[in-house]
C-alpha cells in the first residue's frame, strides 16, 4: 500500500486511488509474470569504435504482459524496486543473461586488447543484499563463464541512497574480476564521489548527452570532458544513444572505447541479434 501512495503520487493525470489501483494489480502481475515466464531479455550491441567491431552486448529486461503487451523497464523496474520484487526480477536477468552469454559470445571479435563482454544492469536494492557477490558467482561457475566478461552497470542515481552496504558488494565483485561500469554517468548528483569511492571499471556516458552532441554545444563539451576524465582514471568508456554516423565517428576521434546505440543495432531478442551479427559488417 505504501509502494502504491507513492507510486500514485509520481504519476501525474492520475487520482490517487486509481493510480494505487494500477500500481497494486500490476505489482501483482509483475510476481506472477517473473513465475510464468513473461520476463524476457533483449541484447543490445556494443561496438569498439576504432574498429568498428562487435566486442559485447548489453542485457535489457522486457516485461511482455499477457494483456498490456511489452512493458519498458523504465515502468516496472522502479515498480519492482518498491515493492522488494527487484530481488526476484534481478535473479531471473543474472541467470538469463549468463546461460545466454555462451550464444552470444562467439558473435564477438576478440583481440588481445578487448576481450568480449556482457553487460548486466543491476539496481543499488540488489547489491545491498549480503549474499549478492556469491550469488553471481554461482551463477557464472554454472555456466563456466570467466568473471571478466561480466560487467556489471550501476546507475548512479540509485547508490545514493545505500552506499555503504553496496560498496560492499561492489568491491566483492570487482575482486572476482568482474568489471563495474557507472552507467548513465552525468545524470546524477554524485558521479565523481562514486569514482573516488568504488571500483569503477568503465563509465557509461548518458545517451541524454550523446544525442546532443551534434546539436547543442554543452553537451559536446560535457562529453569531451567525461572522455577526458575517463581516460585520466584509466577507465573505458562507452558512449550510449548513437543514432547516426556523424556521432559514431566523431566520438571515435575523440578517443571513446566503445558505442552502443540504434544506429548499430536496437535491443533484440536472442535469435534476433544472433541474425544480425551475422550480416554486421564490423
Ligand atoms: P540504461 O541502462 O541507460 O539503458 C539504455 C537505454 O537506452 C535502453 O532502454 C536502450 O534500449 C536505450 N537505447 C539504446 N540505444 C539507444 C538509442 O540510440 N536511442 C535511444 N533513444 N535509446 C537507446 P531500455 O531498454 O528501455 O531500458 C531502460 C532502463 O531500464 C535502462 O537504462 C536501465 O536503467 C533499466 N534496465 C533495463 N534492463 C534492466 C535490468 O535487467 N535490471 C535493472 N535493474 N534495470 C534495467
Ligand atoms: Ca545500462
Ligand atoms: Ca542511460
Ligand atoms: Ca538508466
Amino acid at each position: 500500500i505504501q509502494a502504491a501512495r507513492a507510486a500514485a503520487i509520481s504519476q501525474p493525470g492520475m487520482d490517487l486511488h486509481s493510480a494505487a489501483v494500477h500500481t497494486l494489480s500490476l505489482a501483482h502481475d509483475l510476481s506472477d509474470g517473473i513465475t510464468h515466464n513473461q520476463l524476457a531479455l533483449y541484447y543490445q550491441p556494443i561496438i569498439l569504435l576504432h574498429s568498428n567491431a562487435l566486442v559485447g552486448f548489453e542485457a535489457l529486461v522486457r516485461w511482455e504482459h499477457p494483456k498490456l503487451g511489452l512493458i519498458s523497464p523504465d515502468e516496472f523496474i522502479p515498480l519492482a524496486e518498491k515493492t522488494g520484487l527487484i530481488h526476484k526480477v534481478g535473479e531471473w536477468v543474472l541467470q538469463r543473461a549468463i546461460s545466454d552469454w555462451k550464444h552470444l559470445r562467439g558473435l564477438c571479435v576478440s583481440d588481445t586488447q578487448h576481450l568480449p563482454f556482457l553487460s548486466v544492469n543491476l539496481s543499488a536494492p540488489e547489491l545491498s543484499g549480503a549474499g549478492m557477490a556469491q550469488t553471481v558467482q554461482n551463477h557464472l561457475a554454472a555456466q563456466q563463464m570467466p568473471p571478466h566478461e561480466l560487467r556489471i552497470e550501476l546507475t548512479e542515481t540509485v547508490i545514493v541512497s545505500s552506499l555503504a552496504a553496496v560498496s560492499h558488494t561492489i568491491n566483492a565483485l570487482r575482486a572476482l574480476g568482474i568489471g563495474i561500469a557507472l552507467d548513465d554517468f552525468g545524470t546524477g548528483y554524485a558521479g565523481l564521489d562514486y569514482l573516488q569511492t568504488l571500483p569503477f571499471s568503465s563509465i557509461k556516458i548518458d545517451k541524454a548527452f550523446v544525442a546532443q552532441m551534434h546539436t547543442a554545444e554543452r553537451s559536446f563539451q560535457i562529453v569531451k570532458s567525461a572522455l577526458e576524465l575517463s581516460r585520466q582514471l584509466g577507465l573505458t568508456t562507452v558512449a550510449e544513444g548513437i543514432e547516426d554516423l556523424a556521432t559514431a565517428a566523431a566520438l571515435k576521434e575523440m578517443g571513446c572505447t566503445y558505442g552502443q546505440g540504434y544506429y548499430f543495432a536496437k535491443p533484440k531478442p536472442l535469435q534476433a541479434v544472433q541474425d544480425w551479427a551475422k550480416t554486421f559488417k564490423g
